[in-house]
């Protein structure tokens, strides 16, 4: 069996159109650009990088980035009092806190200051709680991300067997969650995990997020698996590869998602998604729900 690729550029593409049209209708209906702040703390060279990605892929869309930069040691108090002034800035719709912070930093005290209303990351208590019982207003970018490109690819989930490797807060246990909530089987691996082909063989879908290079060999994976790889490594050659032995699992799996090209531009893209959201709640909230043509709020989940 040869793998079919599952294209996260494309699928993005498709769903960054998609936005496009709503963030015209926001302009044209309530003369609102959507705007997203990016506060970026220290100088952790992979935190840049991403926050580069995030911030290019916004003019595309329509939407207005803003980076906030703080020194590693900027004190917690001046850092949250500056989140508290976003949420109240009628042109800042969403609010991200690149991650992780600079080690001294309490995460939990600065990601609750960001309002629920405009936490695009989707890592608020209220959204992460949210998706214990299916009702977030944000989803986390990444497993949201994931759950777009099964559905792009019309993938079922409901009644599968689903292994998750790599219980991270902002990866693993949210997608297992939203997971469930589509009536998965879901076993969560984690590196305490004794057995780790145990789980993984069972799997109608494998979703890795683990970051450990080549810990998913093609003994491990079930002939005809689909195959979510959201790791991101560098292989000894410089390469950027995921966590899964892609060579030999294309051979096996039914679906497979390349590193790069896979979840990296969907997590993006959901990133875009939300902030938009955040902007036409914005505008429904201050204004009135019946300001626009459709009634959407999350809206990167229609259609295909
Ligand atoms: P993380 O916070 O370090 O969590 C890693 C998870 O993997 C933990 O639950 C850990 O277990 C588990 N793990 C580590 N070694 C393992 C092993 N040998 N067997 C089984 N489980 C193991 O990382 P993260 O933030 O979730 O990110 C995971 C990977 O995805 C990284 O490579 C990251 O760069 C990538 N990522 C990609 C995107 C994207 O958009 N493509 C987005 C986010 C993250 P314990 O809980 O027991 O420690």
């Amino acid at each position: 069996m040869s793998a079919r690729i599952l294209d996260g550029r494309m699928i993005g593409r498709a769903i960054r159109n998609r936005i496009k049209v709503h963030v015209d209708e926001l302009f044209r209906v309530a003369g609102v650009i959507p705007g997203l702040a990016v506060i970026l703390i220290g100088e952790d060279p992979a935190s840049r990088v991403n926050v580069t990605n995030k911030m290019k892929a916004c003019p595309d869309v329509g939407i207005r980035s803003t980076l906030i930069e703080h020194a590693k040691d900027v004190p917690a108090e001046f850092l949250v009092e500056n989140i508290r002034r976003l949420n109240d800035d009628p042109a800042t719709h969403g609010i991200l806190v690149q991650l992780p912070l600079p080690p001294h930093h309490d995460v939990r005290a600065v990601l609750h200051a960001i309002s629920v209303e405009r936490d695009v990351d989707g890592f608020h208590l209220y959204n992460v709680g949210g998706l214990v019982v299916g009702d977030t207003i944000f989803s986390p970018c990444t497993p949201f991300g994931v759950m777009r490109i099964l559905d792009h690819a019309g993938l079922p989930i409901e009644g599968r067997n689903v292994t998750m490797v790599g219980a991270s807060a902002i990866v693993g246990k949210p997608m297992a969650l939203m997971m469930m909530q589509r009536d998965a089987t879901v076993a969560v691996c984690h590196a305490k995990t004794r057995d780790l082909a145990e789980y993984t063989i069972l799997a109608d879908v494998l979703v890795v997020a683990a970051g450990v290079l080549n810990l998913i060999l093609p003994q491990m994976v079930r002939t005809g698996a689909v195959v979510i790889d959201v790791g991101i490594n560098r292989s000894p050659d410089g390469r950027l590869v995921g966590d899964v032995n892609f060579e030999g699992i294309s051979q096996k799996a039914s679906y497979i998602t390349p590193v790069p090209g896979g979840v990296g531009p969907m997590t993006v893209t959901m990133l875009l998604a939300n902030t938009v959201s955040a902007a036409r709640r914005y505008v429904e909230r201050t204004r009135g729900p019946s300001i626009f043509l459709q009634d959407v709020t999350q809206l990167a989940l229609q259609g295909r």
